[in-house]
């Protein structure tokens, strides 16, 4: 069953919405507020998402960046509803990211079309369902890892780094890529954050098998069965 994540501050809608996307046999998430939603579609990766412009704290729009900033969500079809049928906020919602435009009051079977139209592109839109290096194998649809037959139980930030990196092994990422991606755009980290997180990814890996996260001096970090230059998260005192 598809999940449609629904982010939408007037109850009284929320609750229509919810009501016919139901009737319509699809599972419904409901936030009011960008960064509970934020957090929610990240948990649950729903298939398409309808996204109120006019929202408390963070508006549509950012909220919509966000979303295409984070590489685990960023091909989620974002469907914008907004009160206004101004040609510019179409414009900014589209720039944002949105891929369909809904304008308010719309009537209950366009949108449900809409819906199905966007979810028809979604199975295309997630390419990968695992990622496997050497003997790491990611399990995207179960959020699992396993090294050989041992599962690896990672942290949610390790998860996501382990994930990038594995996207395109031999590639060196900077932290600041890095933290762009993993952390997103508006969360303030310091670059020390990256290497913390990758000395965790390293030892929960590593319990079954060989380094593969090399750390490139001074550039940053890949996956890759060649050697680093020295195998220690950089800036790291040795003991
Ligand atoms: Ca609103």
């Amino acid at each position: 069953m598809a999940l449609v994540m629904v982010i939408e501050d007037e109850e009284a809608l929320a609750l229509l919405l919810k009501y016919n996307l139901e009737k319509e046999g699809y599972e419904v998430l409901w936030e009011s507020r960008g960064s509970k939603a934020l957090a929610e579609i990240e948990k649950n990766c729903p298939s398409v998402i309808l996204l109120d412009w006019m929202l408390p704290e963070m508006s549509g729009v950012e909220i919509c960046r966000l979303i295409r900033s984070k590489p685990d969500i960023k091909n989620i079809p974002v469907i914008m509803l907004t009160a206004k049928g101004e040609e510019e906020d179409k414009v900014k919602g589209l720039s944002a990211g949105a891929d369909d435009y809904v304008t308010k009051p719309f009537s209950v079977p366009e949108l449900m079309a809409r819906v199905k139209t966007n979810l028809r592109r979604a199975p295309e839109l997630v390419q990968h369902k695992e990622f496997v290096f050497e003997d790491i194998r990611m399990d995207l649809v179960e959020k699992k890892v396993f090294r050989g037959e041992n599962y690896i139980h990672l942290g949610p930030t390790e998860f996501r780094l382990l994930r990038m990196l594995m996207e395109t092994p031999g590639r060196v990422f900077s932290r600041e890529t890095l933290l762009k991606t993993v952390w997103g755009d508006n969360i303030y980290v310091e670059s020390r954050t990256v290497d913390v997180h990758i000395r965790r990814l390293r030892k929960s890996l590593n319990q079954y098998g060989p380094d593969y996260i090399r750390t490139v001096r001074a550039t940053g970090y890949s996956i890759d069965t060649a050697p680093g230059d020295g195998g220690e998260e950089e800036g790291e005192t040795p003991e």
